[in-house]
């Protein structure tokens, strides 16, 4: 069922079918929990290896395409851009871990390929689970309570982004979200 839902701290209104964001963060947690990545930076291998997802770096044709998920035969499969730097592809396995735990599992699709662009767009912009995979991203890699101590403690931005091993726009974009200082 489509509901409203209101971005904390933007007040901008998007429509919403699937999850708030607080349900995302709750998901992301359990996930780290379940796996005891209670250390940063957060290892997405260590997630995929014990879901038995198969994980390939991968040279797309397409030269816009950062990454994609994708089941078959009941075995998942993502593949990330080979040659992308380190904390980008980190933020894409994420990404694809989001699809995987929000959609893939509910039955909400059984592939998601994923352009570049979709990474940059912002709310409303984007397409629902697109933007979802995105805040499981950010929650994923950057846990709220984290960010929030080192925001407390005035950890530099750039800092916190080599602690979380983030991009420094991700990092930006996390405090931003979570309505802390940047
Ligand atoms: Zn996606």
């Amino acid at each position: 069922m489509a509901r409203i839902y209101l971005y904390p701290n933007r007040g901008r209104r998007v429509m919403r079918t699937l999850y708030a964001d607080e349900k995302i963060e709750s998901v992301a947690d359990s996930v780290r929990e379940r796996y005891g990545l209670n250390f940063f930076p957060v290892v997405p291998e260590v997630i995929a290896d014990a879901e038995r997802i198969n994980v390939f770096s991968a040279r797309f044709r397409n030269p816009d395409i950062a990454g994609l998920i994708t089941k078959r035969d009941g075995e998942v499969f993502i593949y990330i851009r080979d040659g992308d730097p380190a904390v980008r592809k980190r933020f894409t396995f994420a990404h694809e871990l989001g699809h995987y735990y929000l959609h893939l599992q509910k039955g909400k699709g059984t592939n998601f390929i994923d352009a570049e662009h979709m990474f940059r767009m912002a709310g409303s912009q984007l397409d629902e689970v697109e933007a979802e995979a995105n805040i499981f991203a950010a929650a994923l890699l950057m846990p709220e309570r984290e960010v929030r101590e080192l925001c407390d403690a005035h950890v530099p931005l750039r800092e916190m982004a080599e602690y979380f091993m983030v991009s420094n726009a991700a990092m930006y974009n996390r405090v931003r979200n979570l309505g802390l200082r940047v």
